[in-house]
């Protein structure tokens, strides 16, 4: 299968280096991209033997990879929003409950997984409710490049969603066994699981190469709340800041993915830099109650890449409103201009929405999505002329991304090129 393909391609490769290629083509052979090629190479082609598509009208950007989101959540997310402790009572568990129903939960796998590809998402990190079969069809279903994991819930829960530790570690057993690099091992967050669980899972995806995600230092509410929990139980009565709770169970390292991080001390900066954990930020979650988010606060992202701590974008849906990239990346930029902060581009944006969240999955991944011997995969977005006679990638970003409103980044991404094909 041989395909060229005619566009123009934007190739976000750092947070300032991003590539406009105007009126290439891109060569694509059983999959792999083989080429970039100036329109007049054109007829160094065979045609009779080479697909060829014309999309000049079109910009091509890499698929995004949404680096934290809830897929159990999908119906919460436009519920009345007041602080996260609140909303996860109220609306959150409640819902996640619906999920013990295997039938239900393989159909809304199913459903959900078309709103991803709808979207533009080819690959992230995803939490599940507490049942494992939750995780069986998000990863039977979802089209990409997933990992995902239930999450553990064995203190402070509500009854019907309230694990026993041993049952908790036993599915974690039978998961990365069977789905590895693909699991994710995932505390709801430590105020909910309790910390021999944290260890004794932790010593288990050592094992397995599986990752580990959680959520840490969301809200000032519950750091309090957890460290009020944790100086009450053994092993933990002299701990300093929410950071060293994981650190004790084992779960920071080079495969965990820390949801939030916006209260963290130079402290706990420093023990995050160290152990290479990266950090999942999501702004629309985060942002404020008005726009459709927990009003949790503002991820400084200056301080925390001064510490030399990873980090990526997520949707964080239910928290989040919207499941669309594009919005995260509108609201990353917006929350942070109206700050002051000019280094916060739609670039920078563009780059964390996607290559980061692939390099964090992948490190060996090279970095630009148009690299020979990659996978293709990619976004079409249908763009006019006026558009496409703007100066630079960023200029064009800023149009296509501040001039849509934010129920409209749903349409967005016109088709989705992965391996071959579109999807
Ligand atoms: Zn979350």
């Amino acid at each position: 299968m041989n395909t060229l393909i005619l566009g123009n391609f934007i190739d976000p490769t750092s947070d300032t280096q991003c590539q406009l290629h105007r009126q290439k083509l891109l060569h694509i052979e059983d999959g792999k991209v083989r080429g970039l090629f100036p329109l007049e190479k054109k007829d160094e082609f065979d045609l009779s033997k080479i697909e060829f598509l014309d999309y000049s009208n079109h910009l091509i950007i890499p698929p995004f990879f949404d680096m934290h989101f809830h897929w159990v959540q999908d119906d919460v997310r436009m519920m009345p929003k007041d602080n996260l402790l609140t909303w996860l009572e109220k609306y959150t568990w409640p819902y996640e409950h619906k999920f013990s129903d295997v039938d239900y939960s393989k159909k809304r796998a199913i459903s959900f997984s078309k709103e991803l590809l709808a979207v533009g998402t080819l690959g992230g990190a995803c939490y599940s409710s507490i049942h494992s079969h939750t995780v069986d069809h998000a990863l039977e279903h979802f089209q990409g490049d997933f990992i995902v994991g239930n999450v553990l819930m064995t203190m402070n829960s509500p009854d019907y969603l309230l694990q026993k530790e041993s049952d908790a570690i036993e599915i974690v057993k039978d998961l990365s066994t069977k789905y590895r690099e693909k699991y994710a091992l995932t505390p709801r967050f430590a105020i909910t699981t309790s910390p021999e669980v944290m260890s004794a899972t932790a010593d288990i995806v050592a094992n397995t190469n599986s990752f580990i995600q959680t959520h840490l230092s969301e809200t000032e509410n519950e750091i309090d709340f957890v460290l009020s929990i944790y100086k009450e139980l053994d092993g933990f009565k002299d701990v300093k800041n929410y950071t060293e709770i994981y650190d004790r169970c084992a779960h920071l390292g080079n495969k965990t993915i820390m949801g939030h991080g916006i209260y963290l001390s130079e402290d706990e900066l420093r023990v995050v830099a160290k152990s290479d954990t990266v950090i999942a930020h999501c702004p629309t979650s985060n942002g404020p109650i008005s726009e459709g988010g927990l009003g949790s606060g503002l991820f400084d992202f200056e301080k925390t890449e001064s510490f030399g701590i990873r980090w990526a974008l997520g949707s964080d849906i239910g928290a989040g409103p919207y499941l669309s990239m594009f919005d995260v990346i509108r609201s990353f930029v917006e929350q942070n201009r109206a700050q002051g902060q000019d280094k916060a581009t739609f670039i920078k944006g563009l780059f964390r929405a996607t290559r980061m969240g692939e390099s964090i999955l992948h490190p060996e991944c090279k970095a630009s999505f148009l690299e020979q011997e990659n996978t293709a995969s990619m976004l079409f977005i249908s763009a006019s002329d006026e558009l496409l006679k703007l100066d630079s990638a960023e200029e064009i970003l800023e149009k296509v991304i501040t001039t849509c409103s934010r129920d409209s980044f749903d349409t967005l991404v016109d088709k989705v090129w992965h391996q071959s094909a579109f999807l």
